[in-house]
């Protein structure tokens, strides 16, 4: 089984390679976002509460902080009121700093974040008729260095810290309004307590989807992701269903048996090419795990049943990968190696100094067929955002093109 912490990280430059689960502050208090319930108990015990008060406040503060998004310890109204300035001492709430908030024509939103210690990176949110999908981001740039991403051009990397992570999925409730009103569902022996049963319900939500296919390559940050994934999963958390949520990978073999025991979310693999050579040159990971090795891993992803099926993601690219034999060879792989499988084509996004051309929408369309007839379900992704340059995985382009002054004065606008 792979250790993340010995496995070696290709690329010119290597993510912090210490497990820190929080970002330091300045004014030297503990951010609680993205800690499990255990630690936060463990960080109430430290700054000196007996047990039996510890494991009931980090019980109350979890809830308040994940199922509800509370962003304040006062508004944590079943905590004592004298134990609120606690708190407020030692602790923060965080949200990732927003950068730029922008707002496309079709519904489409992006996210220029910040960390704490000044790292950019985006998220995005897709709006559709039937579900709402947040792409989120693993790390501030990627290692891979993908000949077709712009996001593995970017020269500085950082692993994003669990609170980094889910952070993005509560700023994305935050702004859509969607956490659970109205009262707690649970009775904590405490005075002031004064809420009773529940009235709240999670249906008619605009974010119902989570796609891990923002910056970043997630099994590159693997106990990362994990940790926060689990947040999002826990009923008294985020409690977003596993089967709503999608890790794409770029094809880490040796991580994705764990994907499946210790996240068991949906599993996206980004093929892109049928043969070694084009592969290698679009996804040079490809020399390390190659083609087969990646179909036999995704064929024994225990998830990979009719009812999950693994999701192949294919960029296509204008005389690179798209011709009619690419498309039979692609269907005969699919088969060998009997994956229930479904292939998203989606079409390239350009990006100033890319080498490449998207495909004409004929030939999408033709390749597209030959997958269906194969058997195996092809459609193409519809790009969108477009106007605001919000694709997943064309992520971090124009706002870093504008100056530092730029940026503060727009977002001083947008406050
Ligand atoms: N690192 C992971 C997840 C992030 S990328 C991975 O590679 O799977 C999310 C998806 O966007 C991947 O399928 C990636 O190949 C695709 N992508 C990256 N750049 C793109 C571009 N310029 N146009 C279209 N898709 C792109
Ligand atoms: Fe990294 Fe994915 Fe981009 Fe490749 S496609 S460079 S793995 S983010």
């Amino acid at each position: 089984m792979a250790d993340t912490n010995l496995m070696s990280i290709p690329g010119q430059v290597d993510p912090v390679p210490v497990a820190r689960d929080i970002t330091p502050r300045e004014d030297g208090r503990l951010d609680l976002i993205g800690l499990p319930r255990a630690r936060i108990l463990q960080l109430f015990a430290e700054a000196g509460l007996d047990a039996r008060q510890a494991k009931l406040r980090a019980k109350q503060v979890y809830h308040w902080l994940y199922h509800r998004g509370a962003a304040e310890f006062d508004a944590m109204t079943d905590i004592a009121k004298t134990m609120r300035p606690w708190l407020n001492e030692r602790f923060v709430i965080g949200r990732p700093n927003v950068v730029e908030a922008q707002h496309s024509s079709d519904g489409t939103r992006k996210w220029l974040l910040q960390t704490d210690d000044g790292h950019d990176f985006e998220m995005v949110f897709i709006p559709d008729a039937d579900r709402g999908t947040l792409c989120v981001s693993s790390q501030v740039g990627c290692t891979l260095n993908c000949t077709f991403c712009h996001t593995g051009t970017m020269r500085l990397v950082r692993n994003l810290t669990p609170g980094e992570i889910v952070g993005q999925v509560m700023l994305a409730r935050d702004a859509l309004g969607e956490w659970p009103k109205g009262k707690m569902d649970f009775d904590f022996a405490d005075d002031e307590s004064s809420e009773s049963a529940a009235h709240y319900t999670a249906d008619g939500r605009l974010l119902t989807n989570i796609v891990m296919m923002g910056m970043g390559e997630p099994l590159y940050n693997f106990d990362h992701v994990r940790d926060a994934l689990k947040l999002v999963m826990d009923g008294d958390g985020l409690a977003l269903s596993k089967r709503r949520i999608t890790l794409s990978t770029s094809g880490v073999v040796p991580m994705m048996e764990r994907c499946s025991e210790e996240i068991g979310v949906n599993l996206a693999v980004s093929l892109h090419a049928v043969t070694k050579s084009v592969r290698d040159e679009l996804v040079p990971l490809n020399k390390k795990y190659g083609i087969e090795e990646l179909l036999q891993a995704c064929a024994d992803y225990p998830k990979a049943s009719n009812a999950r099926r693994i999701t192949f993601e294919y960029v296509m690219l204008k005389d690179k990968n798209d011709s009619d034999d690419d498309a039979r060879e692609l269907v005969r792989l699919l088969k060998h190696y009997k994956l229930p499988a479904k292939v998203n084509l989606i079409p390239f996004n350009p990006w100033p100094g890319a080498e490449y051309e998207c495909s004409t929408p004929e030939r999408i369309k033709a390749f597209s067929n030959i997958v269906f007839e194969g058997g195996i379900s092809a459609p193409v992704r519809t790009p969108r955002g477009r106007d605001i340059d919000a694709a997943c995985g064309q992520l971090k382009t124009t706002a870093q093109k504008k100056s530092r002054a730029q940026r503060d004065r727009e977002a001083a606008q947008a406050s």
